[in-house]
């Protein structure tokens, strides 16, 4: 059994409504079914998850020892999530100690209330960003802009998503959705300094965005950045990219903020061996990452001489107080789940609703928010376990649906005292599989059914009020002409006559 955990808040709070970006407009199926009918997404995505699956199979292939590093990874996380509280207090005293000042923020209007703040101390209405979840999740940009403050992503798939007015589909590749023709049209139309005869070459369009770009770093004042590690021994910060943008929003302006995770602590230096090996063979298929920027607090003359790191709660301690529930928490977000999940692959990252998609957004989104605001999303899966065996620190990410299926159903009936339709299905099959004559009678009942799916050799969507939510989006075997006990017993006959 996992060691307990107490963080002195007997019933944690989940994300609040109203702000951040956890929350989708519509349920999944309904939101799937719109992007199921977009060919071009489609086509954008299968490629773009086949192209990452591949590149990550040859670089996890070469590790002679994955699968034991994958145990080091999940054991750190486990062992992190256990002993979080005194973790964070040791991260908290090292970056005070090395001039950094910490902010603790309960949810994401807190959290939006203090960067406000120290943007607004610094006199600056514009600052660049680094690609974060955390930030995504919280709202961030959508608040500063309400304030009157432009934060201007400098990641470029980030880029393309604030240019294009769009939202990312995709933790690590937020524009997964767009091909290079799409991208092509956005900077032609929203780049003020863009070549009229920008053509669709990756090359030439990283050269546009790094041209565009350039004055904003050498212009701001003011940074923001997510973490993928706050270690806690030292209070010093880490972020992995490929860009370089990142390097030069850490080090260029006077002034950093970085919004962590409370759950992105390591506690240890030597704990990065294992993480810097699994995150980027996982994420981008990449033996390591080209930039890998630390940094301990301030450094007189050297970097930002004015470091924040604020803490984000926002639900995550809800999260940790579900036994079954907190391995969501162990995610390093490499988003290798996504690109092997079978949803994913078909329904794009939009369809989920909030800024995590994919196999870990159906368990961690939930937690955050209250299962019941993202209560389709668990259901979001065909259960086929391809992201938990991709996973780099053993996330059971099929077994968390099942326990957020469960906790929905109880949720429901706690709530409703009519059992929905689903239930009083399953209660009458229960009746008819736990008789042998009944479910005899049963089984050469439904041979009446050979009548439909004469054509397809399958059944297709029923009429109301027969199984027509289940056949809506599945095809129903054809029932054979002899069941199995049919023929055994006329096997049986056979051989004993
Ligand atoms: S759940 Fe595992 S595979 Fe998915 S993003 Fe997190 S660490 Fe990566």
């Amino acid at each position: 059994m996992a060691e307990p955990v107490l963080l002195g808040m007997p019933t944690p709070p989940t994300s609040p409504r109203g702000v951040g970006n956890l929350r989708g407009d519509e349920t999944f199926p309904i939101a799937a079914r719109a992007a199921l009918g977009n060919a071009q997404l489609r086509a954008n995505l299968g490629h773009a998850t086949q192209t990452i699956r591949a590149k990550r199979a040859q670089v996890v292939g070469e590790v002679p020892g994955w699968e034991a590093l994958r145990e080091a990874g999940r054991q750190l996380k486990v062992h992190t999530m256990a002993n979080l509280e005194r973790y964070l207090v040791q991260l908290e005293e090292n970056v005070t100690a090395r001039g950094g000042t910490v902010h603790w923020a309960r949810d994401a209007a807190e959290a939006n209330e203090i960067v406000t703040d120290l943007i607004k101390a610094t006199g600056s209405d514009e600052v660049v960003k680094v690609k974060s979840m955390a930030t995504q999740e919280i709202g961030l940009n959508e608040h500063l802009e309400s304030q009157g403050i432009a934060a201007i992503e400098t990641d470029l798939a980030e880029l393309i998503v604030q240019l294009g007015h769009d939202k990312p589909s995709h933790i690590l590749v937020p524009a997964i959705h767009r091909n290079r023709a799409e991208i092509r049209e956005i900077f032609l139309r929203e780049m003020a300094d863009a070549d009229p005869g920008l053509t669709d070459e990756p090359a030439v369009l990283a050269g546009a965005a790094r041209k565009h770009l350039r004055r904003k770093f050498l212009s701001a004042r003011v940074a923001i950045s997510g973490a993928n590690f706050g270690i806690a021994e030292t209070g010093t910060l880490g972020v992995v990219e490929s860009e370089g943008n990142g390097r030069m929003c850490l080090t260029l302006p006077q002034t950093l903020i970085t919004v962590m995770g409370i759950e992105k602590l390591v506690p240890s230096w030597t704990d990065l061996e294992v993480f810097l090996q699994l995150l980027p063979r996982s994420s981008t298929g990449e033996r390591m990452n080209p930039y890998t920027s630390m940094w301990t607090g301030i450094t007189p003359g050297d970097g930002p001489q004015d470091f924040h790191l604020v803490l984000l709660d926002n639900g995550r301690t809800a999260v940790l107080s579900d036994e079954q529930g907190r391995d969501a928490l162990n995610c390093i977000r490499c988003s290798a789940c996504l690109n092997v999940c079978p949803v994913y692959e078909r329904a794009g990252g939009h369809a989920y609703g909030s800024v995590y998609p994919g196999p870990i957004g159906a368990v961690l989104s939930p937690q955050l928010t209250g299962i019941e605001d993202n209560a389709s999303l668990p259901y979001a899966s065909s259960l086929c376990g391809a992201c938990y065996d991709a996973c780099p620190v053993k996330i059971d990410i099929p077994s968390m649906l099942v326990h957020l299926r469960a906790a929905h159903v109880e949720t429901h009936r706690a709530e409703h005292r009519l059992p929905t339709a689903e239930s009083a299905v399953m209660a009458a099959a229960a009746w008819v599989m736990s008789d042998e004559s009944r479910w005899t009678a049963a089984v050469r009942g439904a041979r009446a059914g050979r009548v439909l799916g004469r054509k397809r050799g399958v059944i297709g969507p029923l009429p109301l009020p027969l199984a027509s939510a289940w056949t809506g989006s599945r095809d129903v075997p054809r029932p054979p002409k002899q069941s199995f006990r049919d023929w055994w017993a006329a096997e049986h006959d056979r051989e004993t006559s």
